[in-house]
Protein backbone atom coordinates (compact mmCIF):
# COMPACT_ATOMS: atom_id res chain seq x y z
CA UNK A 1 0.00 0.00 0.00
CA UNK A 2 1.39 3.54 -0.57
CA UNK A 3 -0.58 6.36 1.67
CA UNK A 4 -0.56 9.57 0.26
CA UNK A 5 3.10 12.12 0.74
CA UNK A 6 2.73 13.99 3.47
CA UNK A 7 3.58 17.72 2.67
CA UNK A 8 3.64 20.22 5.45
CA UNK A 9 0.61 22.59 5.27
CA UNK A 10 0.97 25.89 4.26
CA UNK A 11 0.50 28.71 6.45
CA UNK A 12 -2.27 30.88 5.77
CA UNK A 13 -1.63 34.71 6.20
CA UNK A 14 -5.04 35.81 7.56
CA UNK A 15 -4.37 39.35 5.89
CA UNK A 16 -6.78 42.18 6.08
CA UNK A 17 -9.28 41.26 3.92
CA UNK A 18 -8.41 37.82 3.07
CA UNK A 19 -11.50 35.26 3.23
CA UNK A 20 -9.79 33.31 5.85
CA UNK A 21 -9.40 36.34 8.06
CA UNK A 22 -13.31 37.11 7.60
CA UNK A 23 -14.49 33.10 8.30
CA UNK A 24 -11.92 33.02 11.31
CA UNK A 25 -13.55 36.62 12.76
CA UNK A 26 -16.55 35.43 12.27
CA UNK A 27 -16.41 32.06 14.05
CA UNK A 28 -14.55 34.15 16.42
CA UNK A 29 -17.52 36.48 17.06
CA UNK A 30 -20.15 33.38 17.38
CA UNK A 31 -18.16 31.71 19.76
CA UNK A 32 -16.90 34.24 21.98
CA UNK A 33 -20.88 34.74 22.00
CA UNK A 34 -22.12 32.00 22.37
CA UNK A 35 -22.23 29.50 25.07
CA UNK A 36 -20.81 25.81 24.87
CA UNK A 37 -21.87 23.31 26.92
CA UNK A 38 -18.82 20.35 26.65
CA UNK A 39 -19.78 16.71 27.40
CA UNK A 40 -17.13 14.09 28.74
CA UNK A 41 -17.02 11.43 25.60
CA UNK A 42 -17.81 8.08 26.80
CA UNK A 43 -18.00 5.05 24.57
CA UNK A 44 -21.14 6.17 22.60
CA UNK A 45 -22.11 8.44 24.95
CA UNK A 46 -21.98 12.25 25.31
CA UNK A 47 -21.93 12.00 29.99
CA UNK A 48 -22.99 15.66 31.32
CA UNK A 49 -23.05 15.53 34.98
CA UNK A 50 -24.53 18.76 36.12
CA UNK A 51 -21.16 19.48 37.79
CA UNK A 52 -19.69 21.86 35.31
CA UNK A 53 -16.81 24.37 35.42
CA UNK A 54 -16.99 27.85 33.19
CA UNK A 55 -14.88 28.18 30.37
CA UNK A 56 -13.36 31.79 30.14
CA UNK A 57 -10.72 33.10 27.94
CA UNK A 58 -6.96 34.26 29.41
CA UNK A 59 -7.52 37.82 27.92
CA UNK A 60 -10.91 38.09 29.45
CA UNK A 61 -11.16 36.44 32.49
CA UNK A 62 -14.75 37.49 33.44
CA UNK A 63 -16.64 36.11 30.23
CA UNK A 64 -17.99 33.30 30.01
CA UNK A 65 -17.99 31.12 27.19
CA UNK A 66 -19.25 27.75 27.99
CA UNK A 67 -18.88 25.04 30.22
CA UNK A 68 -17.35 21.62 31.16
CA UNK A 69 -19.02 18.57 32.89
CA UNK A 70 -16.71 17.45 35.60
CA UNK A 71 -16.75 13.44 36.43
CA UNK A 72 -15.77 11.55 38.85
CA UNK A 73 -14.07 8.04 39.08
CA UNK A 74 -17.14 6.02 37.89
CA UNK A 75 -16.83 7.84 35.02
CA UNK A 76 -12.49 7.36 34.12
CA UNK A 77 -13.53 3.34 34.99
CA UNK A 78 -16.17 3.79 32.29
CA UNK A 79 -13.93 5.21 30.23
CA UNK A 80 -11.35 2.19 30.81
CA UNK A 81 -13.96 -0.14 30.41
CA UNK A 82 -14.95 1.99 26.89
CA UNK A 83 -11.90 1.71 26.13
CA UNK A 84 -11.10 -2.25 26.28
CA UNK A 85 -14.50 -3.02 24.56
CA UNK A 86 -13.72 -0.80 21.95
CA UNK A 87 -10.26 -2.23 21.38
CA UNK A 88 -12.08 -5.80 20.34
CA UNK A 89 -12.80 -4.02 16.67
CA UNK A 90 -10.43 -1.53 16.28
CA UNK A 91 -7.13 -3.42 17.13
CA UNK A 92 -8.19 -6.08 14.29
CA UNK A 93 -9.39 -3.74 11.49
CA UNK A 94 -6.62 -3.21 8.43
CA UNK A 95 -4.10 -0.35 9.25
CA UNK A 96 -5.25 0.80 6.02
CA UNK A 97 -8.63 1.97 7.29
CA UNK A 98 -7.27 3.45 10.39
CA UNK A 99 -5.23 5.80 7.65
CA UNK A 100 -7.87 6.75 5.87
CA UNK A 101 -9.92 7.60 9.16
CA UNK A 102 -7.05 10.23 10.35
CA UNK A 103 -6.33 11.37 6.69
CA UNK A 104 -10.07 12.19 6.40
CA UNK A 105 -9.60 14.16 9.98
CA UNK A 106 -6.76 16.18 8.48
CA UNK A 107 -8.82 17.13 5.79
CA UNK A 108 -11.40 18.06 7.62
CA UNK A 109 -9.28 20.65 9.70
CA UNK A 110 -7.45 21.66 6.67
CA UNK A 111 -11.03 22.60 5.48
CA UNK A 112 -14.65 22.91 7.17
CA UNK A 113 -13.24 22.75 10.90
CA UNK A 114 -10.14 25.16 10.13
CA UNK A 115 -11.82 28.22 11.30
CA UNK A 116 -13.53 26.36 14.30
CA UNK A 117 -10.35 24.96 15.94
CA UNK A 118 -8.52 28.04 15.20
CA UNK A 119 -11.38 30.49 16.73
CA UNK A 120 -11.53 28.11 20.05
CA UNK A 121 -7.67 27.73 20.49
CA UNK A 122 -7.69 31.85 19.81
CA UNK A 123 -10.60 32.33 22.48
CA UNK A 124 -10.20 29.65 25.49
CA UNK A 125 -5.86 29.27 25.29
CA UNK A 126 -5.87 32.72 24.21
CA UNK A 127 -3.79 32.61 20.86
CA UNK A 128 -2.99 34.74 18.14
CA UNK A 129 -4.78 34.05 14.93
CA UNK A 130 -1.31 33.63 13.59
CA UNK A 131 -0.59 31.94 16.63
CA UNK A 132 -3.75 29.54 16.19
CA UNK A 133 -2.73 28.90 12.29
CA UNK A 134 0.18 27.32 13.20
CA UNK A 135 -0.15 25.32 15.94
CA UNK A 136 -4.47 24.25 16.12
CA UNK A 137 -4.49 24.15 11.74
CA UNK A 138 -1.02 23.52 9.98
CA UNK A 139 1.02 21.13 13.04
CA UNK A 140 -1.99 19.39 14.14
CA UNK A 141 -2.44 18.78 10.12
CA UNK A 142 0.86 17.78 9.60
CA UNK A 143 1.38 15.65 12.85
CA UNK A 144 -1.99 13.53 11.54
CA UNK A 145 -0.41 13.63 7.84
CA UNK A 146 2.85 12.56 8.19
CA UNK A 147 2.35 10.04 10.99
CA UNK A 148 -0.29 8.04 8.65
CA UNK A 149 2.82 8.19 6.32
CA UNK A 150 5.06 6.88 9.21
CA UNK A 151 2.50 4.47 10.14
CA UNK A 152 2.82 2.72 6.42
CA UNK A 153 6.50 2.93 6.74
CA UNK A 154 6.58 0.66 10.11
CA UNK A 155 4.14 -1.89 8.72
CA UNK A 156 6.03 -2.60 5.73
CA UNK A 157 9.37 -3.17 7.85
CA UNK A 158 9.98 -6.81 7.58
CA UNK A 159 12.88 -9.04 8.45
CA UNK A 160 15.16 -11.04 5.86
CA UNK A 161 13.63 -14.70 5.29
CA UNK A 162 16.01 -17.43 4.39
CA UNK A 163 15.95 -20.53 2.43
CA UNK A 164 12.59 -22.71 3.54
CA UNK A 165 12.13 -20.04 6.11
CA UNK A 166 9.90 -17.60 5.93
CA UNK A 167 9.95 -14.41 8.87
CA UNK A 168 7.25 -11.46 9.48
CA UNK A 169 6.46 -8.99 12.40
CA UNK A 170 2.55 -8.42 13.15
CA UNK A 171 2.78 -4.78 14.44
CA UNK A 172 0.47 -5.07 17.15
CA UNK A 173 -1.40 -2.80 19.50
CA UNK A 174 -0.39 -2.91 22.78
CA UNK A 175 -2.42 -4.98 25.05
CA UNK A 176 -4.34 -3.01 26.79
CA UNK A 177 -5.44 0.89 26.63
CA UNK A 178 -3.01 4.49 26.82
CA UNK A 179 -3.77 7.09 28.33
CA UNK A 180 -2.86 10.85 27.14
CA UNK A 181 -2.47 13.71 29.18
CA UNK A 182 -2.45 16.51 27.04
CA UNK A 183 -1.19 20.30 28.09
CA UNK A 184 -2.91 23.36 27.16
CA UNK A 185 0.10 25.30 25.10
CA UNK A 186 -0.66 23.39 22.01
CA UNK A 187 -4.05 22.31 20.34
CA UNK A 188 -1.66 19.56 18.39
CA UNK A 189 0.28 18.31 20.40
CA UNK A 190 -3.18 17.36 22.12
CA UNK A 191 -4.88 16.23 19.41
CA UNK A 192 -1.82 14.15 18.24
CA UNK A 193 -0.88 12.51 21.80
CA UNK A 194 -4.69 10.27 21.53
CA UNK A 195 -4.18 9.92 18.05
CA UNK A 196 -1.06 8.80 17.43
CA UNK A 197 -1.15 5.91 19.64
CA UNK A 198 -4.83 5.03 18.57
CA UNK A 199 -3.50 5.43 14.62
CA UNK A 200 -1.55 2.20 15.82
CA UNK A 201 -4.60 0.35 16.83
CA UNK A 202 -4.79 1.22 20.61
CA UNK A 203 -8.09 2.73 22.26
CA UNK A 204 -7.65 5.70 24.47
CA UNK A 205 -8.72 7.71 27.79
CA UNK A 206 -7.64 11.15 27.19
CA UNK A 207 -7.60 14.06 29.88
CA UNK A 208 -7.27 17.04 28.42
CA UNK A 209 -6.11 19.82 30.51
CA UNK A 210 -8.21 22.28 31.58
CA UNK A 211 -7.77 24.99 29.90
CA UNK A 212 -7.85 23.33 26.38
CA UNK A 213 -11.09 22.00 26.55
CA UNK A 214 -12.84 24.06 24.18
CA UNK A 215 -10.03 22.89 21.18
CA UNK A 216 -10.70 19.29 22.58
CA UNK A 217 -14.12 19.32 21.92
CA UNK A 218 -13.70 20.45 17.99
CA UNK A 219 -11.05 17.77 17.92
CA UNK A 220 -13.66 15.25 19.32
CA UNK A 221 -16.15 16.85 16.86
CA UNK A 222 -13.71 16.22 13.98
CA UNK A 223 -12.94 12.70 15.17
CA UNK A 224 -16.62 11.68 14.80
CA UNK A 225 -16.76 12.95 11.66
CA UNK A 226 -13.93 11.09 10.41
CA UNK A 227 -15.00 8.16 11.58
CA UNK A 228 -13.20 7.44 14.80
CA UNK A 229 -15.17 5.10 16.11
CA UNK A 230 -17.06 5.16 19.81
CA UNK A 231 -14.84 4.20 22.47
CA UNK A 232 -11.35 4.61 20.10
CA UNK A 233 -10.55 8.15 21.62
CA UNK A 234 -12.70 8.94 25.40
CA UNK A 235 -12.23 11.98 27.05
CA UNK A 236 -12.48 12.59 30.85
CA UNK A 237 -12.21 15.77 32.95
CA UNK A 238 -11.90 16.52 36.58
CA UNK A 239 -9.64 16.33 39.37
CA UNK A 240 -6.56 15.37 37.56
CA UNK A 241 -4.94 12.95 39.97
CA UNK A 242 -7.87 11.04 40.74
CA UNK A 243 -8.41 10.29 36.86
CA UNK A 244 -4.50 9.33 37.00
CA UNK A 245 -4.89 7.56 40.49
CA UNK A 246 -7.92 5.09 38.82
CA UNK A 247 -6.41 5.13 35.27
CA UNK A 248 -3.00 3.65 36.91
CA UNK A 249 -4.48 1.30 39.13
CA UNK A 250 -6.06 -1.05 35.80
CA UNK A 251 -4.65 -3.82 35.53
CA UNK A 252 -4.87 -3.17 31.82
CA UNK A 253 -3.18 0.20 31.84
CA UNK A 254 -0.77 -0.65 28.94
CA UNK A 255 1.46 3.06 27.97
CA UNK A 256 1.09 6.65 28.92
CA UNK A 257 1.30 9.38 26.24
CA UNK A 258 1.85 12.25 28.34
CA UNK A 259 3.21 16.62 27.47
CA UNK A 260 3.07 18.52 30.57
CA UNK A 261 5.28 19.26 33.74
CA UNK A 262 8.10 17.44 34.72
CA UNK A 263 7.00 16.94 38.41
CA UNK A 264 3.66 15.44 37.38
CA UNK A 265 5.30 13.24 35.22
CA UNK A 266 7.81 11.59 37.88
CA UNK A 267 4.91 11.43 40.16
CA UNK A 268 2.78 9.51 37.47
CA UNK A 269 6.50 7.31 36.96
CA UNK A 270 6.40 6.70 40.85
CA UNK A 271 2.75 5.33 40.90
CA UNK A 272 3.37 3.21 37.53
CA UNK A 273 5.90 1.81 39.83
CA UNK A 274 3.74 1.65 42.67
CA UNK A 275 1.00 -0.66 40.80
CA UNK A 276 3.75 -2.55 38.47
CA UNK A 277 2.84 -6.22 39.66
CA UNK A 278 -0.67 -5.35 38.85
CA UNK A 279 -0.17 -4.69 35.05
CA UNK A 280 -0.48 -7.63 32.62
CA UNK A 281 2.36 -5.66 30.25
CA UNK A 282 5.28 -3.69 31.33
CA UNK A 283 3.46 -0.04 30.69
CA UNK A 284 5.28 1.86 27.78
CA UNK A 285 6.11 5.47 29.16
CA UNK A 286 6.44 8.70 26.85
CA UNK A 287 6.54 11.88 28.09
CA UNK A 288 8.03 15.30 27.05
CA UNK A 289 7.72 17.45 29.99
CA UNK A 290 9.95 20.55 30.68
CA UNK A 291 12.14 22.63 28.95
CA UNK A 292 15.02 25.69 30.21
CA UNK A 293 16.31 26.29 26.51
CA UNK A 294 19.06 28.53 26.10
CA UNK A 295 20.56 30.52 23.37
CA UNK A 296 24.27 30.81 23.41
CA UNK A 297 25.99 33.62 21.13
CA UNK A 298 29.23 33.24 20.17
CA UNK A 299 31.63 36.52 19.81
CA UNK A 300 31.61 36.12 15.75
CA UNK A 301 27.85 36.04 15.58
CA UNK A 302 25.69 38.44 13.83
CA UNK A 303 24.34 40.99 16.64
CA UNK A 304 20.65 41.36 14.47
CA UNK A 305 20.38 37.73 13.88
CA UNK A 306 20.74 36.79 17.34
CA UNK A 307 18.25 39.54 18.65
CA UNK A 308 15.56 38.29 16.74
CA UNK A 309 16.45 35.06 17.44
CA UNK A 310 16.00 35.99 20.92
CA UNK A 311 12.73 37.45 20.25
CA UNK A 312 11.01 35.06 18.84
CA UNK A 313 12.43 32.08 20.44
CA UNK A 314 11.78 33.48 24.00
CA UNK A 315 7.96 35.94 23.11
CA UNK A 316 6.36 34.22 20.47
CA UNK A 317 3.49 32.21 21.75
CA UNK A 318 3.84 34.38 24.85
CA UNK A 319 7.39 32.17 25.63
CA UNK A 320 4.33 29.41 26.42
CA UNK A 321 6.23 26.61 24.55
CA UNK A 322 8.02 24.16 26.22
CA UNK A 323 11.29 24.79 23.46
CA UNK A 324 11.12 28.89 24.43
CA UNK A 325 14.31 30.22 24.91
CA UNK A 326 14.22 31.67 28.37
CA UNK A 327 18.25 31.93 29.24
CA UNK A 328 20.74 33.83 27.28
CA UNK A 329 24.26 33.83 26.87
CA UNK A 330 25.69 36.70 25.14
CA UNK A 331 29.44 37.59 24.80
CA UNK A 332 30.37 41.29 26.26
CA UNK A 333 31.87 42.89 23.05
CA UNK A 334 28.21 42.14 21.11
CA UNK A 335 26.00 42.84 24.19
CA UNK A 336 25.40 46.17 23.31
CA UNK A 337 24.69 45.95 20.07
CA UNK A 338 22.32 42.80 20.47
CA UNK A 339 20.34 44.46 22.72
CA UNK A 340 19.45 47.28 21.53
CA UNK A 341 18.60 45.57 18.33
CA UNK A 342 16.06 43.28 20.92
CA UNK A 343 15.19 46.42 22.57
CA UNK A 344 13.56 47.41 18.90
CA UNK A 345 12.08 44.21 18.29
CA UNK A 346 10.17 43.72 21.30
CA UNK A 347 8.73 47.86 20.90
CA UNK A 348 7.31 46.63 18.09
CA UNK A 349 5.19 43.66 19.69
CA UNK A 350 1.94 44.75 19.69
CA UNK A 351 0.20 43.31 22.88
CA UNK A 352 -3.78 42.49 23.38
CA UNK A 353 -6.90 40.69 22.49
CA UNK A 354 -6.64 37.96 19.76
CA UNK A 355 -9.55 39.19 18.45
CA UNK A 356 -7.29 42.35 17.31
CA UNK A 357 -5.55 40.36 13.99
CA UNK A 358 -2.56 43.06 14.49
CA UNK A 359 -1.51 42.09 18.46
CA UNK A 360 1.49 39.91 18.03
CA UNK A 361 0.82 38.48 21.89
CA UNK A 362 -1.94 38.20 24.02
CA UNK A 363 -2.58 36.46 27.51
CA UNK A 364 -0.98 33.75 29.46
CA UNK A 365 -2.84 31.16 30.35
CA UNK A 366 -4.46 31.54 33.80
CA UNK A 367 -4.27 33.46 37.29
CA UNK A 368 -1.67 31.25 38.33
CA UNK A 369 1.09 31.48 35.98
CA UNK A 370 0.66 35.11 35.56
CA UNK A 371 1.22 35.75 39.60
CA UNK A 372 4.22 32.97 39.26
CA UNK A 373 5.45 35.22 36.44
CA UNK A 374 5.25 38.31 38.59
CA UNK A 375 6.68 37.32 41.72
CA UNK A 376 9.80 36.62 39.65
CA UNK A 377 9.86 39.76 37.85
CA UNK A 378 8.96 41.54 40.92
CA UNK A 379 12.37 39.65 42.61
CA UNK A 380 14.27 40.87 39.94
CA UNK A 381 13.43 44.29 40.42
CA UNK A 382 14.33 43.97 44.04
CA UNK A 383 17.83 41.89 44.08
CA UNK A 384 21.23 43.36 43.47
CA UNK A 385 21.81 40.53 41.23
CA UNK A 386 19.79 41.02 38.55
CA UNK A 387 18.06 44.35 36.49
CA UNK A 388 15.48 44.81 34.05
CA UNK A 389 16.43 45.29 30.79
CA UNK A 390 12.86 45.23 28.72
CA UNK A 391 9.13 45.10 29.82
CA UNK A 392 8.63 44.41 33.22
CA UNK A 393 4.91 45.20 33.48
CA UNK A 394 2.17 43.03 34.05
CA UNK A 395 -1.96 43.91 34.54
CA UNK A 396 -4.43 41.02 35.52
CA UNK A 397 -7.10 43.67 35.84
CA UNK A 398 -9.00 42.27 32.27
CA UNK A 399 -6.89 39.73 31.29
CA UNK A 400 -3.41 37.93 32.17
CA UNK A 401 -1.29 40.43 30.67
CA UNK A 402 2.84 40.02 31.41
CA UNK A 403 4.61 42.81 29.15
CA UNK A 404 7.33 40.92 27.30
CA UNK A 405 10.55 41.06 29.85
CA UNK A 406 13.78 40.66 29.39
CA UNK A 407 16.18 40.32 32.76
CA UNK A 408 20.27 40.77 32.86
CA UNK A 409 21.23 38.54 35.61
CA UNK A 410 25.01 39.24 36.77
CA UNK A 411 25.19 35.38 38.10
CA UNK A 412 24.72 32.61 35.63
CA UNK A 413 23.00 30.68 38.04
CA UNK A 414 20.52 33.47 39.20
CA UNK A 415 16.85 32.14 39.64
CA UNK A 416 15.58 33.03 36.61
CA UNK A 417 18.32 31.36 34.64
CA UNK A 418 17.68 27.94 36.07
CA UNK A 419 14.44 28.12 36.41
CA UNK A 420 11.45 27.24 34.47
CA UNK A 421 8.88 30.00 33.70
CA UNK A 422 6.44 29.05 30.68
CA UNK A 423 5.93 32.66 30.14
CA UNK A 424 7.54 35.81 27.88
CA UNK A 425 10.66 36.69 30.40
CA UNK A 426 13.91 35.66 29.48
CA UNK A 427 17.23 35.82 31.08
CA UNK A 428 20.44 37.24 29.74
CA UNK A 429 24.01 36.63 31.34
CA UNK A 430 27.09 38.64 29.89
CA UNK A 431 29.94 36.61 29.43
CA UNK A 432 33.49 37.58 28.56
CA UNK A 433 34.63 36.79 25.13
CA UNK A 434 37.43 34.41 26.30
CA UNK A 435 35.10 32.40 28.01
CA UNK A 436 33.24 31.01 25.44
CA UNK A 437 34.64 27.61 26.21
CA UNK A 438 34.11 27.18 29.85
CA UNK A 439 30.32 29.74 28.98
CA UNK A 440 29.63 26.62 27.04
CA UNK A 441 30.87 23.84 30.12
CA UNK A 442 28.61 26.58 32.36
CA UNK A 443 25.67 25.60 29.91
CA UNK A 444 26.30 22.21 30.18
CA UNK A 445 26.45 21.90 33.95
CA UNK A 446 23.28 23.89 34.61
CA UNK A 447 21.08 22.18 31.64
CA UNK A 448 18.84 20.38 34.78
CA UNK A 449 16.35 20.20 31.46
CA UNK A 450 17.25 19.32 28.02
CA UNK A 451 14.99 19.84 25.64
CA UNK A 452 16.40 22.44 22.85
CA UNK A 453 19.04 25.23 22.38
CA UNK A 454 20.59 27.29 20.19
CA UNK A 455 24.30 28.47 19.30
CA UNK A 456 24.38 31.63 16.91
CA UNK A 457 28.33 31.80 15.13
CA UNK A 458 29.60 32.32 11.64
CA UNK A 459 32.75 30.48 12.87
CA UNK A 460 32.86 26.86 11.86
CA UNK A 461 34.83 25.38 14.62
CA UNK A 462 33.06 27.78 17.44
CA UNK A 463 29.45 25.90 15.67
CA UNK A 464 31.85 22.51 16.37
CA UNK A 465 32.78 23.15 19.37
CA UNK A 466 29.88 24.14 20.91
CA UNK A 467 27.70 21.17 19.26
CA UNK A 468 30.22 19.19 20.71
CA UNK A 469 29.91 20.36 23.96
CA UNK A 470 26.36 21.02 24.69
CA UNK A 471 25.63 17.41 22.77
CA UNK A 472 23.13 15.96 26.12
CA UNK A 473 22.03 19.38 26.79
CA UNK A 474 19.17 19.54 24.05
CA UNK A 475 17.45 16.90 22.18
CA UNK A 476 16.38 19.57 19.76
CA UNK A 477 19.91 21.60 18.63
CA UNK A 478 19.71 24.81 16.54
CA UNK A 479 22.58 26.49 14.60
CA UNK A 480 22.03 30.18 13.86
CA UNK A 481 18.15 29.81 14.37
CA UNK A 482 15.67 30.21 17.47
CA UNK A 483 15.27 27.66 19.47
CA UNK A 484 11.49 26.84 18.62
CA UNK A 485 9.16 26.25 16.09
CA UNK A 486 9.93 22.40 15.01
CA UNK A 487 8.19 21.59 11.62
CA UNK A 488 6.43 18.37 11.92
CA UNK A 489 8.09 16.00 9.16
CA UNK A 490 11.43 18.17 9.33
CA UNK A 491 12.60 18.40 12.75
CA UNK A 492 11.16 15.89 15.13
CA UNK A 493 11.10 17.03 18.30
CA UNK A 494 11.85 16.03 22.27
CA UNK A 495 14.56 15.91 25.05
CA UNK A 496 16.17 14.43 27.57
CA UNK A 497 16.91 14.90 31.00
CA UNK A 498 14.25 16.06 32.59
CA UNK A 499 12.70 17.31 29.51
CA UNK A 500 11.42 13.64 28.83
CA UNK A 501 11.76 10.46 27.10
CA UNK A 502 13.08 11.83 23.89
CA UNK A 503 10.95 9.64 21.72
CA UNK A 504 10.85 12.43 18.93
CA UNK A 505 6.63 13.71 18.35
CA UNK A 506 6.00 13.49 14.65
CA UNK A 507 8.30 10.62 13.86
CA UNK A 508 8.37 6.89 13.32
CA UNK A 509 10.28 6.52 16.50
CA UNK A 510 7.20 7.65 18.38
CA UNK A 511 4.47 5.80 16.53
CA UNK A 512 7.01 2.46 17.53
CA UNK A 513 6.14 2.85 21.27
CA UNK A 514 2.74 2.30 20.39
CA UNK A 515 3.04 -1.00 19.33
CA UNK A 516 4.39 -4.62 20.94
CA UNK A 517 5.61 -6.36 17.53
CA UNK A 518 4.73 -10.14 17.06
CA UNK A 519 7.84 -12.10 15.16
CA UNK A 520 6.21 -14.86 13.10
CA UNK A 521 8.95 -17.74 11.81
CA UNK A 522 7.76 -20.45 9.83
CA UNK A 523 9.30 -22.84 8.36
CA UNK A 524 8.35 -24.68 4.79
N1 LIG B 1 7.24 21.76 19.10
C1 LIG B 1 7.21 23.09 19.61
C2 LIG B 1 8.39 23.87 19.13
O1 LIG B 1 9.27 23.33 18.49
C3 LIG B 1 7.12 23.17 21.10
C4 LIG B 1 6.16 22.24 21.70
C5 LIG B 1 5.97 22.47 23.18
O2 LIG B 1 6.00 23.57 23.67
O3 LIG B 1 5.71 21.46 23.84
O4 LIG B 1 8.48 25.02 19.41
Amino acid sequence: FHVPTAVNEPVKSYAPGSPERASVSAQYQAYFNGSVDVPMYIGDQEIRTGNTRNMTPPHDHQHVVGQYHLGDKSHAENAIDAALEARKNWSQIPWTERAAIFLKAASLIAGPYRAKINAATMIAQSKTVHQAEIDAACELIDFLNFNVEFMSQIYEEQPDSAEGIWNRVEYRPLEGFVYAITPFNFTAIAANLPASAAMMGNTVVWKPSDHQIFSAKVIMDVFKEAGVPDGVINVVYGDPVMITDTVLASPDFAGIHFTGSTYVFKEIWKKIGENIHNYKTYPKIVGETGGKDFIIAHPSANPKQVATGIARGAFEFQGQKCSAASRVYLPKSMAEETLNFLKEDIASFKMGSPEDMSNFITAVIHEGSFDKLASFIDGAKNDNDAEIFAGGNYDKSKGYFVEPTVILAKDPKYTTMCTELFGPVVTIYIYNDEDWSETLQLVDQTSEYALTGAVFSTDRYAVAEATKALENCAGNFYVNDKPTGAVVGQQPFGGARASGTNDKAGSSQNLLRWVSPRLIKETF
